[in-house]
């Protein structure tokens, strides 16, 4: 069975491992808000530059993740994810890009893929759905960045297309984890969401239960998870951390819980 576990790093960092990924041998982690040097809102582990935070402490905490997973802090491939749907495959030429500085971040992007065992990619979530990719038959790692627009526009879906169009992945070989983000028991929603999802994903009803007039409580993972299986990616293949941001504030940072005014987790993955 597929599971998601924290552990602690030997610099003092708490992050989260998808159990599938970890026996793959694949260097990855969804991080916390323990161990970081950020003060309040950021406290501690802040890992998002475009947050308020003062950039100093971001890149600190930033190189505490990355020596937690073991990645080189200056290779790292960060984005300005603007909750669409368009998709970087990432090269060398792309090394460092955004790991210091926002505006040298990849723009308007919102997932990540690469075959370069070079180069570890990060995004950053508060709420938002983080969904990481390993295809261990052509070596090819992705993730995305899928709240509910993302979500609509199957991000996730268009993550696996493009390793499959790229680097020949079949979706059956893939191994898939869906991270800590706002859960069904948190994620109030009105028809301003549920008319633009019901219109791409018949099956709603399933994973949209009726909160009220015109509300709902919305479950995105599921709804991740069921976009991948109709696109082949295999049940067993697919750990859910089922982990809600909301309920667990003092992990991880949520941008609902927290009025807006918060830090980014990060999920970090390198071949
Ligand atoms: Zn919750």
């Amino acid at each position: 069975m597929n599971e998601f576990f924290l552990k602690k790093s030997k610099n003092n960092i708490w992050y989260g491992l998808f159990s599938h990924f970890y026996h793959a041998g694949i260097r990855h982690g969804i991080s916390t808000r323990l161990g970081g040097v950020s003060s309040l809102p950021y406290m501690t582990l802040n890992l998002g530059m475009h947050t308020g935070d003062y950039p100093v402490k971001v890149q600190t905490n930033r190189q505490l993740f990355c020596n937690a997973v073991g990645v080189n802090y200056r290779s790292v491939v960060s984005a300005q994810q603007v909750h669409k749907d368009t998709i970087a495959i990432v090269t060398q030429a792309d090394a460092g890009k955004g790991v210091d500085c926002y505006a040298d971040a990849l723009c308007e992007t919102d997932a990540l893929v690469t075959a370069n065992p070079d180069i570890p990619l990060l995004l950053l979530y508060a709420d938002c759905v983080p969904v990481l990719f390993f295809d261990p038959v052509q070596r090819v790692i992705g993730v995305a960045h899928a709240g509910w627009k993302g979500t609509v526009a199957q991000i996730a879906v268009k993550t696996l297309t493009t390793m499959q169009e790229c680097f020949g992945s079949r979706s059956a070989d893939c191994l898939v984890g869906i991270g800590p983000s706002i859960g069904p028991c948190c994620y109030e929603v009105d028809d301003g969401v549920i008319n633009p999802l019901r219109a791409g994903f018949h099956d709603w009803e399933d994973v949209a239960a009726i909160h009220g007039e015109r509300r709902w409580m919305l479950n995105l993972w599921e709804v991740n998870r069921r976009q991948l299986l109709e696109n082949g990616v295999l049940a067993a293949n697919i750990a859910v951390a089922e982990v809600c941001t909301s309920c667990n504030n003092e992990l991880f940072f949520s941008y609902r819980a927290e009025g807006g005014c918060t830090g980014r987790i990060g999920a970090l993955i390198s071949l």
